[in-house]
């Protein structure tokens, strides 16, 4: 959403919302249009209308990623194909709506992979976790895209909170930055799509966030395909598991903004060769430097066989 130097925001953060909404029984998304309303000078209808554009672009990234995708410089091939097969042929272990969301999140992943269209929710690496199980849930709930674009409002809003306390960047946080942005932000999705408040939706997140809590980045072969699609999978069956407690009532015990927090303190003592540098973790074993070496070789032209150059 557009926002200018003058920009002002109602709250921004957690504690602050809270207390503007006031126990008032209002739904995440309601305070998520009132803050972009007010950030980005646009009218209601405006920000619910690019909200529901991106969710198209989501569902036609979705069907293209299943259809499959290809890109030369890629370590994973097209596996989403796959997954729908074996869920067509009834042989998945029943995981109800996360059996859709592992589909999902595999086919946002690969179609990332491909350069394809993609919309970072909160960045590329962690594209597909939010996007993936929101849409999933949604279809399995009989949800429309209107629906589906008021729990991204609401997604998008402690995703706010997130930025705005600390940061998305691996470089700085590891994936707990990437991957525990995208659980959260899915966790008060989830509560919004099946109709919880608002303090029940921030519980969700705070919940999610605490599961992913140190969690490295260690890109194999230095590209963001593996464990990233894991990750995004953990995450977003973490967020799906959180929503669900959070609507039972569990008790989330630390607040959000405490729980960012500690992400950002934790951050500071991870050693830097566990955030997104590729130097440790799964990014040197031998097997990911080998793919490293044959992708390098491929792309410099001389991965052929016989090629001879190197
Ligand atoms: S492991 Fe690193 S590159 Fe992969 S999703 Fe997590 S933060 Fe992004």
């Amino acid at each position: 959403m557009p926002t200018r130097r003058s920009s002002r925001v109602p709250f921004s953060s957690a504690a602050e919302l809270l207390a503007h909404d006031a126990g008032r029984g209002l739904p995440l998304w309601q305070h998520a249009v009132a803050y972009e309303c007010q950030r980005g000078g646009l009218t209601e209808e405006r920000v619910h209308a690019m909200m529901v554009d991106i969710v198209r672009i989501l569902k036609r990234s979705i069907a293209q990623g299943i259809a499959g995708t290809s890109h030369a410089d890629r370590v994973l091939g097209h596996q989403s194909g796959r997954f729908a097969d074996l869920l067509a042929a009834g042989r998945s272990l029943d995981g109800g709506a996360l059996d859709t969301t592992v589909l999902y999140v595999t086919a946002l992943m690969e179609v990332k992979s491909a350069l394809g269209v993609i919309v970072a929710m909160p960045t590329a690496g962690a594209c597909a976790a939010l996007p993936g199980v929101v849409i999933a849930v949604a279809e399995r709930l009989g949800h429309d895209d209107d629906a589906i674009a008021r729990a991204f409002l609401a997604a998008g809003l402690v995703g706010a909170f997130i930025a705005t306390a600390w940061t998305f960047a691996a470089e700085v946080g590891g994936c707990q930055a990437e991957g525990g942005a995208a659980a959260a932000m899915a966790a008060g999705a989830l509560v919004t799509l099946a109709g919880g408040t608002t303090p029940r939706a921030v519980a969700a997140a705070s919940m999610a966030l605490q599961s992913m809590i140190g969690l490295i980045c260690d890109p194999i072969a230095n590209r963001v395909e593996a464990p990233c699609l894991g990750k995004n999978v953990m995450a977003a069956a973490n967020a799906l598991a959180c929503a669900t407690m959070a609507l039972a009532g569990f008790d989330e015990v630390i607040p959000l903004d405490e729980v960012i927090e500690t992400a950002r303190r934790v951050a500071g003592q991870m050693p830097r060769e566990l955030r997104c540098t590729a130097l440790g973790g799964l990014s040197i074993t031998p097997t990911s430097l080998a793919i490293q070496a044959r992708l390098e070789a491929a792309r410099a032209g001389c991965g052929k066989a016989g090629c001879g150059c190197g």
